[in-house]
């Protein structure tokens, strides 16, 4: 079920111009400590992430701002889609079946992409998962696979961010990708190997972009979600860890990266100027960034926010073939580097 779109709602599309002041509320509970430097911009050497968010409140220096966030008033219809999300989590996973079934990695890849796909999500990648991915608080997962799942949003509903419709679309998609995991765990589990779903609502214990990006989902874009070649920024993530015998899918890089050295709508649109215009290091690598500080204010106080990923106009149904033509044309390095993604 979708939801409902109040008409007194404007798109997006309607140029609005925002004039954002932070709730005092909100400000109150700022820590001493930004969340970039937390993050590490601006460090040179590489080092594993320090979780800067979506983690038990005690645990963060931002703790009381999420907590501000999640005792926001919320609509019904937000209200109805974290119902249906929390009765995906309650519903019981298979325990591991004794015996192995046995299959070569090509086999059993190809059998986890139609049953994810079966299980409603939209893309499917595999990749060796790495250790050092995990937050450096937390023992890494002991699993030599990652299957990465996404599912798509409605694009129709997407158009009203920061406002309502999309808050909640987004918090069905999370619902829908939750449930791919966990039935793709399940089926994993009925084969005879392990394997653990990891997405929202649980605390993250790796962030799931740089999975994604390994597993053919696409490339970094500026307003730092990935760029995928049919999805472009309109899609949620979840993913699975096995060690069932797996092959890894390749990374897609078909140029979006370089799209974005000469394309500023995100930039533009973001109401509180959080997007940098050009690459950062962050960690000891040189990438897309965007300003943790200026994003969180906005995103706590319109349930999410999303105006970034949904103006990106690689998410607009119908545009990314038009893009990887013109790109093609211009001899922009357009490469189907994986199968993944498809
Ligand atoms: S999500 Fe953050 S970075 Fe993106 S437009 Fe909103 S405030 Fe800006
Ligand atoms: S809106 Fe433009 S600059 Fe921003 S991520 Fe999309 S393509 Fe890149």
């Amino acid at each position: 079920m979708r939801p409902s779109t109040d008409r007194s709602l404007k798109p997006i599309a309607d140029g609005r111009r925002w004039n954002f002041v932070p709730d005092p509320g909100q400000m109150a509970l700022r820590p001493q400590v930004s969340g970039n430097t937390i993050s590490g911009l601006g460090e040179r050497a590489v080092r594993r992430p320090t979780p800067v968010y979506w983690q038990k409140p005690a645990s963060i220096a931002h703790g009381r701002m999420q907590e501000w966030f999640e005792q926001r008033p919320i609509g019904e219809s937000v209200r109805a889609a974290l119902a249906r999300r929390q009765a995906v989590m309650d519903t019981p996973m298979p325990e591991r079946a004794e015996t192995r079934q046995r299959k070569s990695p090509r086999e059993w890849s190809a059998g986890v992409r139609e049953r994810a796909l079966a299980f409603d999500a939209d893309l499917v990648g595999v990749t060796a998962f790495r250790a050092d991915w995990v937050y450096a608080d937390r023992a890494a997962p002991q699993y030599p696979w990652c299957i990465v799942l996404g599912v798509g949003q409605d694009y129709a509903q997407m158009r009203y961010a920061p406002q309502e419709p999309a808050g909640t679309e987004v918090l069905v998609q999370y619902g829908r990708i939750l449930s791919a995991a966990r039935r793709l765990s399940g089926w994993i589990r009925t084969q005879g190997w392990d394997a653990e779903p990891f997405g929202s609502p649980t605390p993250a214990t790796f962030p799931l972009i740089p999975a994604a990006i390994a597993a053919g989902f696409g490339e970094l874009g500026k307003h730092g979600s990935i760029i995928n070649r049919i999805w472009g920024a309109n899609f949620r993530l979840a993913a699975v860890l096995t060690d069932l015998p797996l092959q890894a899918d390749r990374a897609d890089v078909f140029g979006a990266d370089e799209f974005c050295r000469n394309c500023r709508v995100c930039e533009k649109a973001c109401p509180v100027d959080a997007i940098a215009p050009l690459p950062q290091l962050v960690r000891g690598v040189e990438r897309w960034y965007v300003d943790f500080d200026r994003c969180q204010f906005f995103f706590n106080e319109h349930l999410g926010c999303s105006i970034c990923t949904t103006v990106c106009p690689w998410s607009r149904p119908g545009i990314a073939p038009g893009l990887l033509a013109k790109m093609a044309r211009r001899s922009l390095p357009v490469e189907r580097a994986g199968a993944a993604g498809q």
